[in-house]
């Protein structure tokens, strides 16, 4: 008869217990953040540099060596040369479809020139999964870059290959 009234008192008591817990967060402040409208700063920008956002490419630090084309597993990069005679090896088309992206890694890691890089950027919910497709060239074919033995005189073409070495950098680092 007294272990019956225990294991009523214990029970009654460790529901009382388990509540408690839960009721204490009814006047606790909430650590939740709504997203995207009420917060003064870009959550992008909170990242680390490894997050594997949307791909990007710089295109003129780009050899067109189409490493990332072979590389990618599920075929999301299409690069396509130039017809044009005096435009061997330029590109027409360097596209990629972010629809298809697993965001693997692969293609930015074969990389040589850290052309081709994962953005903090990760929006981008659309309606139509044809508006997810990147095209990198815009107008007319681009030429490939070739870097200059002794490094580049073009200052703005320097601080691009900076960038490119810089992001391989931040991936060649043990995690
Ligand atoms: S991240 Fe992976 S899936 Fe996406 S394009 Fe690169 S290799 Fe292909
Ligand atoms: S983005 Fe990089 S891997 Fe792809 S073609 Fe250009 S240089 Fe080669």
């Amino acid at each position: 008869m007294l272990s019956y009234f225990k294991n009523f008192f214990d029970t009654v008591r460790t529901v009382f217990e388990g509540l408690s817990v839960t009721f204490s967060y009814l006047i606790r402040h909430p650590i939740t953040i709504q997203y995207p409208d009420r917060i003064d700063y870009r959550v992008q920008d909170t990242l680390p540099r490894r997050y594997r956002g949307h791909l990007e490419v710089d295109l003129d630090i780009c050899t067109n060596c189409k490493a990332c084309e072979r590389e990618c597993p599920i075929s999301c990069i299409a690069i396509t040369d130039s017809d044009e005679p005096d435009k061997k090896r330029w590109m027409a088309e360097f596209d990629i479809d972010l629809a298809k992206c697993m965001y693997c890694g692969i293609c930015s890691e074969v990389c040589p020139t850290g052309a081709i890089r994962h953005s903090q950027e990760f929006e981008g919910a659309c309606y139509d999964p044809i508006a997810m497709a990147r095209h990198f060239v815009l107008d007319s074919p681009m030429a490939p870059f070739k870097p200059t033995r002794g490094g580049e005189t073009d200052s703005a073409l320097a601080r691009k290959v900076e960038i490119g070495k810089d992001y391989m950098d931040v991936f060649a680092q043990p995690k």
